[in-house]
């Protein structure tokens, strides 16, 4: 599986592909472990490039300050109040049909509609600015969105 631009890999995927590779947190956080590290480590607090494995799953912990760094750091997903494997669909909903309803996204996933709209508003941003749904500073979203 490419990891290069979530967005086209959602985009051209249809949903029984989608639903055996994202169907657990544990396999949404490899795929994002795995696209984030692809080219290695870089610490954000020290700049640091050597990391262990940090205590929980698909975690990185810098050898040098100790700070820790999860999978979902610095990508819209981090601090996301949704199970992640719904986050993913709600991702690959919005890639699919970048026009879908907030409404009809609640009828798939059973989530609150207003949810959905702030998370849907959230990728959608996401995606005007970066061109892709993952990579991003975590601090421009809370400006932006007060979160
Ligand atoms: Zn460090």
């Amino acid at each position: 599986m490419s990891v290069k631009n979530m967005k086209h890999l959602f985009k051209d995927m249809s949903m029984v592909n989608f639903e055996e590779k994202f169907s657990s947190s544990e396999k949404c956080l490899a795929y994002l472990a795995e696209k984030k590290w692809q080219d290695g480590f870089i610490c954000k607090k020290c700049g640091h490039t050597n990391s262990c494995e940090g205590k929980s799953p698909f975690t990185r912990r810098c050898t040098k300050c100790k700070h820790q760094e999860s999978a979902t750091a610095n990508t819209v997903f981090h601090g996301c109040k949704i199970p992640l494997p719904d986050a993913f669909k709600l991702s690959f909903m919005v890639c699919q049909n970048p026009n879908i309803s907030s409404y009809e996204i609640g009828r798939v996933i059973d989530l609150r509609q207003m949810t959905c709209w702030k998370f849907k508003k959230k990728i959608t941003e996401c995606i005007n600015e970066k061109g892709d749904i993952d990579m991003l500073q975590k601090v421009e979203i809370k400006k932006k969105l007060k979160l």
